[in-house]
């Protein structure tokens, strides 16, 4: 299995337009460090899902005949963004699994272009491009799901947006045991709880519930970037993502 991650940032990016904290100063220097939105690729032996199409140049990065499937996480416009773009797209029907969010994200569900919305249940998995999905809630402000995805030798676990982990999702990943965690951590520690994603403390939390091999944070702001050239502190076995960075598992 080979994960690519497209991008790593929150919904602002980095840098952030307009900001000149030392995060986006550094990131406006040097192209390595930028972040777009959160997205992701996955490579099975028999084809490839896309995990959220929030990136702008979608068209640009992928032709029609690389995607086998779309999995999306849920419909904040940072995650489907770049999806408006392919509704004039004359490719063939793609199949995408979604949450059950029966508003979508403006007109997307109305015009959804190639793509053909499904509702899988949760913790039920299912088989697409030679790879096992099992979707998992999470906690966010819209229905949301991570993904649990399996190639009959490497488990990749992806939850992101979430603040915490529901009970009954963090039993289910814990018991899957995944080689890699890729994992919502947008912000430094802060005084009073984010609401609707990790921060800092609160993604070691997860990691401690989760027990991956290893853990990759995503959906990274510039805040927190910030404090992390002050205080280069990190769960154990961890790291920040990069835009491009691919995973063979
Ligand atoms: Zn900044
Ligand atoms: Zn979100
Ligand atoms: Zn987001």
């Amino acid at each position: 299995m080979k994960i690519t991650l497209l991008g790593t940032g929150s919904a602002a990016g980095v840098p952030v337009w307009g900001c000149d904290c030392p995060a986006c100063v550094a990131a406006g220097l040097d192209k390595r460090r930028r972040r777009r939105v959160t997205c992701a690729t996955v490579e099975g032996s028999r084809g490839r899902l896309l995990i959220d199409g929030g990136v702008p140049d979608l068209a640009e990065r992928l032709a029609p005949r690389d995607i086998s499937a779309l999995l999306v996480t849920h419909f904040h416009i940072d995650h489907v963004l770049g999806l408006f773009a392919l509704r004039w797209s004359k490719a063939s029907p793609i199949p995408a699994f979604a949450p059950p969010d029966l508003e979508g994200c403006a007109d997307l569900f109305k015009h959804p272009g190639p793509f053909e919305f499904r509702r899988p249940p949760a913790f039920e998995r299912f088989e697409i491009a030679g790879l096992g999905v099992t979707p998992v809630p999470l906690t966010h402000s819209k229905p949301t799901f991570g993904y649990c995805i399996d190639d009959g030798r490497a488990r990749l676990a992806y939850l992101t947006d979430t603040k915490g982990l529901p009970a009954d999702t963090a039993k289910f990943v814990a018991g899957f045991k995944p080689d890699l965690l890729v994992l919502d951590c947008s912000y430094p520690p802060r005084e009073a709880p984010p609401r609707n994603h990790n921060d800092l403390p609160l993604a070691a939390e997860c990691i401690a519930q989760v027990r991956p091999q290893r853990t990759l944070l995503v959906h990274i702001s510039h805040e927190l970037e910030a404090w992390l050239m002050e205080h280069p502190a990190m769960p154990p076995n961890s790291g920040l993502a990069s835009d491009g960075e691919t995973i063979d598992l």
